[in-house]
């Protein structure tokens, strides 16, 4: 339903109801102002403070036109003295309604001086008529004829001008017309009688024209109000609803929609008055470890209140939002210098330090922040976000707990890291791909048991590029699956020409376990490859695992049911070790060369080795301790029980042509073995 119609109806119902308390009061209530509707008497005032001024300007010249043609005819109290002081009482009123014009006004104000229109229309209406009534018996017919004229002008532009006051046209329509119609109607003249009857007709045609449009004045008022309520609700509710998106509900702090509306609006600014700003990144160490252990509830209390401790800071050269997670955003507009970067830094240090309540207990936390400064680091909000984040990651690995600014050397990294992914999208493997082997031996005999084959990449517009690269790299485009069938073609080639007690040891990464179409691969070059089974050992990590524990477990149960063995990498290097040694079925652990690097300095180390094989001794399980680079290393090792080694002091990784000989070399003696690790 329309606004108009709404209110319209509204009214008609409100006329009922009027109608409902019987026509005397209805009677009565056209002459009063309607002080309900506080929109409505506004509205009217408005309209009369334009109108009023006007009438009172024609009323007085009409009043003194008359007065002037009667002058001659009448007596001087009749067309100076009478009128004087009603004219003069219409020029103050004309006056103090000019200066009313668009001033604004308080309800009851308005509503007084409304009254005060319907009183003085009575008032003065009154006036006049007693004073045209006195002049009809003087002058000739032409100047009776303009007493006529004068009243029935008076009451048409009165009527007219306060339309809008429906009270003062009809009171001014009774008090005027009334009085003469009585005069005219028993007027022995039979034109005055027709004049009264005419001038009766108007009246009532005035009268029905003026309810009728006062009606709708009133409706339209009201309809108008209805729309500016509504339009003020849509409008809250859309506030309501921007706000509720722009903000992050566990921590009441913006969001990250909000975040890069401001960013881009800060950039806009920045870039307009070429001014620097920081975006930073903050992290939360370890809160995996928090909801690991402790529970999401738990988390969620953490964030909440690292949320207000943020929220704390933030002021006018300071916007923190919360992007998801554990991560918070920052734009710092004060940034001149490093120095405000410092103070910002040792702040959020600060705020977090003090005790959180972590699960049960109470913990203090600390966060990393990635910092990108505005134009150094980027031009647009996505680079600059990007460059934050990425001091943020790479800050996180080596500088834990601290502030990484986003510098040239990262761009440096970055930039070779976008011509490596060119390069590998566009390698091709079967050339540019090679394997290196390097063996492990069985230290106690100097007897070679297996070669771990390592991928190489020969790339042709880059030169060697290492595995600690390329292999994440692929895995990130995907391109892993592959790279691992050719890799694994090659290096089953190789071990077909190797003494037959020597094993292939091949790793497979996370997404290797997880493509049904790779391990295929897998299972068919294995069988096409004429190398028993048995002499075939894949090496899978801990965080390969991780990623999605069942269907890796289902890949490895598959892979042994081929006859092949399957090794446990890195050991030691991941969260739950142990778990997955009782779950899985394995053949191998292998431990991992963080262990063996501090095994001369730390009893710790010694005695993690020890543990693990004496676990591996327990499951049945093969035991292999990779990175051993020293005699002292190897000795200590063999002396804590584990016999089985790979690692530069026995041999760096060969190439295929060399493995027949380096075998040959270190089955021959102990001391070829220190040869191979020359080589
Ligand atoms: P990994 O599986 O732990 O392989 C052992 C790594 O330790 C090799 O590095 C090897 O060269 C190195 N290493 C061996 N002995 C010593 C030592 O005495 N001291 C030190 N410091 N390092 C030693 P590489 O060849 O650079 O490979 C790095 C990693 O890349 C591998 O670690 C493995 O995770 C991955 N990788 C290599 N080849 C492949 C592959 O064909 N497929 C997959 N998925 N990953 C591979
Ligand atoms: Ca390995
Ligand atoms: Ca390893």
């Amino acid at each position: 339903m329309s606004g108009y119609k709404h209110a319209a109806e509204m009214l008609a119902r409100r006329q009922k109801a009027d109608g409902a308390r019987g026509w005397r009061e209805r009677l009565r209530t056209l002459f009063l102002i309607d002080e309900q509707s506080p929109e409505l008497v506004m509205s009217q005032y408005v309209a009369l403070t334009q109108q009023i001024p006007t009438l009172y300007l024609v009323l007085g010249i009409n009043v003194v036109m008359l007065s002037l043609t009667h002058i001659s005819s009448t007596p001087w109290w009749l067309t100076s003295a009478l009128p004087a002081p009603l004219l003069g009482v219409g020029v103050a009123r004309c006056y103090r309604w000019m200066r009313w014009r668009g001033v604004a006004v308080e309800l009851d104000v308005a509503a007084a001086r409304l009254k005060s229109v319907v009183v003085l229309v009575g008032v003065l209406g009154a006036g006049f008529t007693v004073w045209a009534l006195a002049l009809l018996p003087y002058g000739d017919a032409y100047a009776q004829c303009h007493v006529e004229f004068f009243m029935a002008v008076t009451v048409v532009t009165t009527c007219f001008s306060l339309m809008q006051l429906r009270a003062a046209a009809l009171l001014l329509v009774v008090i005027m017309f009334v009085p003469f119609g009585v005069v005219f109607l028993t007027s022995p003249h039979p034109a005055m009688v027709a004049i009264a009857i005419n001038m009766l007709l108007v009246a009532c045609s005035m009268v029905l024209a003026l309810l009728r449009f006062y009606g709708d004045f009133a409706a339209l008022i009201l309809s108008e109000h209805e729309l500016i309520v509504r339009q003020q609700e849509t409008q809250r509710l859309s506030d309501e609803n921007f706000r509720l998106a722009n903000i992050d509900v566990l921590t009441s702090l913006p969001n990250r929609r909000r975040f890069f509306t401001e960013l881009e609006a800060t950039l806009d600014r920045a870039a307009r008055g070429e001014r620097c700003f920081a975006v930073a990144l903050i992290d939360l160490d370890r809160f995996k470890t928090v909801n690991d252990m402790h529970g999401h509830a738990a988390g969620d209390r953490l964030l909440t209140q690292v949320g207000l401790r943020l929220k704390r800071l933030s002021g006018p050269e300071l916007f923190v939002a919360r992007l998801g997670g554990d991560e918070f955003g920052v734009i710092l507009t004060d940034c001149h210098s490093p120095e405000p970067l410092k103070a910002f830094s040792t702040k959020v240090t600060q705020a977090l330090s003090g005790p959180c309540v972590v699960g049960d207990r109470l913990a203090s936390i600390s966060c990393s922040i990635g910092v990108a400064v505005f134009p150094q680091a980027g031009a647009t909000s996505e680079e600059l976000f990007e460059r934050a984040d990425y001091a943020l990651y790479h800050g996180k690995q080596a500088h834990k707990g601290e502030l990484v600014v986003f510098s040239d050397e990262h761009e440096v990294r970055i930039r070779r890291a976008a011509q490596i992914e060119q390069a590998i999208r566009t390698a091709d493997f079967e050339t540019e791909m090679w394997v290196a082997f390097q063996p492990i031996v069985d230290v106690r005999h100097s007897h070679v048991l297996a070669f771990e084959a390592l991928a190489r990449w020969d790339s042709r517009e880059l030169g060697p590029v290492g595995p600690d690269v390329f292999v994440p790299l692929a895995e990130r485009t995907r391109m892993i699956g592959q790279l691992t069938e050719v890799l694994l073609a090659k290096a089953l080639t190789a071990a077909r020409g190797w003494p037959a007690g020597v094993s292939l040891c091949f790793n497979l990464s996370a997404q290797n376990l997880g493509s049904a179409e790779t391990m295929d691969a897998v299972h068919r070059l294995v069988r096409q490859s004429g190398l028993a089974a048995s002499r075939i050992e894949f090496e899978v990590t801990e965080t390969a695992l991780l990623e999605e524990f069942e269907v890796a477990t289902r890949a490895i149960d598959d892979l042994r049911a081929l006859g092949v063995r399957v090794a446990l990498d890195d050991f030691g290097t991941g969260f739950s070790s142990l778990g997955y040694v009782h779950r899985l079925k394995l053949d191998k652990i292998k431990i991992d060369k963080s262990f063996v690097t501090d095994v001369e300095r730390s009893a710790q180390a010694g005695a993690i080795i020890k543990t693990i094989v004496a676990l591996c001794r327990n499951l049945s399980l093969d035991c292999v301790v990779e990175g051993v680079e020293t005699q002292m290393q190897m000795q200590i090792i063999a002396g804590l029980g584990c016999h089985h080694m790979q690692g530069y002091f026995v041999s760096k990784p060969v190439t295929g042509d060399v493995v027949t000989r380096l075998i040959e070399r270190i089955n021959a003696n102990a001391d070829a073995v220190r040869e191979g690790a020359a080589q």
